[in-house]
């Protein structure tokens, strides 16, 4: 599967800061993890810190999947809204998924500033109704994330327009949230307690073609022909999870994302919150540390790669349309612009944990808009399971649910 293509900002900002070896021999340890993105660097980075021995593989050079096309807002709201949720899962199921998430927030901070990463920044976040037939929703929404504590504002149309500078018939400014670099963060946490030469414990470029699950562990095969035999495996695979498990659990789709040349000023918009909108499929709106704008959308319901690239052009000139209308006295000038598959769910929440065809595995599937908020969620659930602990949640990311 091809994750993605064009220039994604991170990536050339950020280069390969780090290298690692193609796995050459056979090895034995407690917990394998497939996948070295932002879920796969949590995981080994809580289990770890938990004591477990564990070695990381990857099919491509470090990061090079969706992670490093990530746009990197952390957001507590998941994409199908409270109230939608509540009606789905339930009222406590479903607000104790969004808390969740706001907790997980404020923990990758924690993380980065354990870790000395180079960027996580908190911002509030603004959830604007793009049409006025969606400001009922949004109404409805502002009361159910207000009845289940979160910290949110409900801005009027003349409201928004005085704070903002935005045009829109309503939105919900919420004081939780934060922008990061998935990218730089995922070869930051790599780095703890990394060892090189004979103690490695990281590969990459080193596809997993084979995986036995026995009952007492599990085995994989590279292309190469080396075996890891693990008492324990993780998938943190992304979206080519779909290779190995035979559940559908994730629709594939595609989105866009274009960077803006820098700006000399740094004068975007108020407090440089984070912007999304109601649309189907919707707008998202961030800032860079070195005075950039980025905006990501138009996505669309296919993930063919070749369809999906062919359209990167024209799904530029619409997003810049879209930033425009919005601020038009930024006249935003595009210079990076990628491409990326994207994956939703059923109810807008990831699959975490065990899936029981597939003994002595869990998984690590943080689909979806929150995709790296669900990414430490599933670390720590996945740590507990690992170390027999109980965790009460769970149950709301179960393949069963
Ligand atoms: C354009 C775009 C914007 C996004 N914006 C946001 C955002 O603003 N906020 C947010 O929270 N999320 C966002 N996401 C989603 C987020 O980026 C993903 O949820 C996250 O990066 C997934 O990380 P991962 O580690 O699970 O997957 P990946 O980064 O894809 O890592 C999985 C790894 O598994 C490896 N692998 C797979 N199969 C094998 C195999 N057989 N053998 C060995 N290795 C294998 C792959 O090579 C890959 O490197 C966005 C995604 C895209 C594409």
């Amino acid at each position: 599967m091809t994750l993605k293509a064009g220039y994604p900002f991170w990536l050339i900002k950020d280069g390969l800061p780090f290298t690692f070896p193609k796995l050459d021999h056979d090895i034995e340890t407690e917990v394998a993890i497939i996948g070295a993105g932002i879920s796969g660097a949590l995981v080994r980075y809580h289990l770890i810190n938990a004591g477990i021995k564990c070695i990381t593989i990857d099919a491509r050079t470090i990061g090079l999947g969706s992670t490093s096309a990530s746009t990197s807002l952390l957001q507590y709201e998941i994409d199908v809204p409270l109230y939608k949720l509540s009606e789905m899962i339930g009222k406590d199921k479903a607000e104790r998924a969004y808390q969740l998430c706001s907790e997980a927030i404020d923990k990758l901070g924690e993380i980065v500033k354990a870790r000395g990463a180079d960027y996580f920044e908190k911002k509030e976040s603004l959830f604007y109704a793009a049409y006025k037939k969606d400001v009922k929703g949004l109404k409805q929404e502002f009361e159910a994330r207000k009845a289940a504590g979160f910290k949110v504002r409900y801005l009027e149309a003349e409201a928004l327009k005085k704070e903002f500078n935005i045009d829109a018939p309503g939105a919900i400014l919420s004081e939780q949230g934060a922008q990061t670099n998935a990218y730089m963060l995922t070869h930051c946490l790599l780095q703890h307690k990394h060892k090189g030469g004979k103690a490695n414990d990281i590969f990459d470029r080193s596809p997993v073609t084979n995986i036995k699950h026995n009952k007492d562990g599990v085995v994989l095969k590279t292309e190469s022909g080396h075996t890891i035999k693990a008492k324990k495996l993780i998938y943190a695979t992304g979206y080519e999870v779909v290779n190995f498990i035979d559940k559908k659990v994730v629709d594939l789709q595609s989105t866009y994302a274009v960077v803006s040349e820098q700006y000399n000023e740094r004068d975007f918009w108020k407090d440089e919150v984070l912007i999304w909108n109601t649309a189907n499929p919707y707008l998202y709106m961030r800032t860079t540390p070195d005075n950039r704008v980025l905006i990501g959308g138009r996505d669309e319901d296919f993930s063919d790669p070749h369809k999906r690239d062919k359209l990167m052009k024209r799904k530029t000139g619409q997003l810049v349309k879209d930033i425009n209308k919005i601020f038009p006295d930024l006249k935003f000038k595009p210079e990076f612009v990628w491409t990326g598959t994207f994956g939703s769910t059923k109810d807008g929440l990831p699959y975490i944990g065990e899936y029981s065809k597939l003994p002595n595995s869990y998984f690590a599937l943080g689909f979806g808009g929150n995709g790296i908020t669900f990414s430490l969620i599933a670390a720590e659930m996945i740590t507990d399971l690992i170390l027999g602990k109980e965790n009460k949640d769970i149950e709301l990311f179960a393949f069963d649910r």
